[in-house]
């Protein structure tokens, strides 16, 4: 597993030398820069984005630019204003539950079909909340989207998990608009009870991963459950303030993608993962990505070894949240008015990256 690992990562040092020919050497660069534009350039070099050094995007490049610019960054930070309206969602509470009607009211105001996946906690009935967008050449193949809306700690769990929810249902929101199509389905899931041992996405998986793939009712072209190709979970999205913990954003804030390297689908879920790094490369405005391989504590958990998983968060989770990186983690001091708008656009940062990494894998395109 290891060398089909190293494989991978290997082939992405072969991508980045493929995209940036001119890097190495530098001087090579700095000379052609200077006699193209024609004047000496002083100090650090604007980095272009969106051009892969100096080779144009192609069409389907431009269009995916173009989509990912339908991105809001006062929409996500709306969402998840209007998410910590419910305090921390905690499972098993009425807020929870306000909170899991008002996702679903977002959703169906942007004209989705939702649908709720019903289990038991403990004995007592959980719900929660999914809408699709529907695949219109294969609609029986899909890519899960997760966040999970339920939280902990007494304050709104605005980071904890409304980034990642918002970072969802932002992206539902963008894919909703009538005039783009999806060639396969893309479903967004708004997990419940990922704090008590994530068992809203396992109850999703133990219900509904026999049922991947399968025409019902036969001949209506119709897949409730399109085989899943790829799971990416959004989890704690905003607060990457190095460790010691600094007041400030660190400089090198980033965007973590984990894969787990322990699974059975490890292979699939490092190339799964090459792609949201390289969508974020070329299409987040402000943030760039890391890629790890111990992916762990989230929703794409119970995915792992049955399809392509990974995890987009704010630090990687063993070894920086786990370590203290995060002071306000299911703190009561995990509230909207604890972040900076530098906070916030670390989050949106992951949306573009996602929703990047979505519109290539689903091919999504604009139609007239
Ligand atoms: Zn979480």
């Amino acid at each position: 597993m290891r060398t089909v690992v190293a494989a991978a990562l290997g082939c992405q040092a072969a991508l980045l030398a493929a995209q940036e020919p001119a890097a190495r050497p530098g001087a090579a660069r700095d000379s052609a820069a200077t006699r193209r534009g024609g004047f000496e350039q002083q100090g650090p070099r604007p980095v272009p984005r969106g051009v892969l050094g100096g080779v144009a995007m192609t069409a389907q490049d431009s269009m995916i630019h173009r989509i990912v610019g339908r991105l809001d960054f006062d929409s996500y930070r709306g969402i998840i204003k209007g998410l910590t309206q419910f305090g921390d969602r905690e499972q098993g509470t009425p807020r929870n539950a306000q909170a899991v009607d008002w996702i679903e009211a977002q959703l169906k105001s942007w004209g989705y079909v939702t649908e709720r996946v019903r289990y038991d906690f403990r004995g007592e009935p959980r719900e929660q909340v999914f809408a699709t967008k529907i695949g219109s050449t294969a609609p029986h193949e899909m890519y899960i989207l997760g966040g999970h809306m339920d939280g902990r700690g007494g304050g709104e769990a605005a980071n904890d998990d409304a980034s990642g929810t918002a970072v969802v249902m932002e992206i539902a929101r963008v894919l909703a608009s009538a005039d783009l199509r999806t060639a396969r389905s893309v479903r967004f899931a708004l997990w419940n009870n990922e704090e008590t041992g994530l068992n809203g996405a396992r109850a999703y998986v133990e219900q509904r991963a026999k049922l991947q793939g399968i025409e019902t009712p036969r001949g209506s072209g119709r897949y409730p459950e399109p085989k899943w190709l790829g799971m990416i979970q959004h989890d704690m999205m905003m607060w990457d303030h190095g460790n010691p913990v600094q007041f400030q954003q660190t400089l090198d804030a980033d965007v973590d993608i984990e894969f787990q390297l322990n699974s059975a689908k490890a292979s699939e879920s490092a190339t799964l993962a090459l792609v949201l790094l390289n969508a974020n490369r070329m299409f987040a405005t402000d943030y760039p990505a890391a890629m790890s391989n111990s992916m762990s504590n989230t929703d794409s958990a119970p995915f792992q070894d049955l399809v392509a998983a990974v995890s987009l968060r704010e630090n990687r989770r063993l070894y920086e949240t786990g370590r203290g990186a995060n002071p306000h983690w299911h703190r009561p001091t995990d509230l909207y008015a604890s972040f900076s708008e530098s906070d916030f656009r670390l989050g949106f940062n992951a949306a573009q990256t996602t929703l990047a990494a979505t519109a290539k894998l689903a091919e999504v395109r604009i139609t007239p």
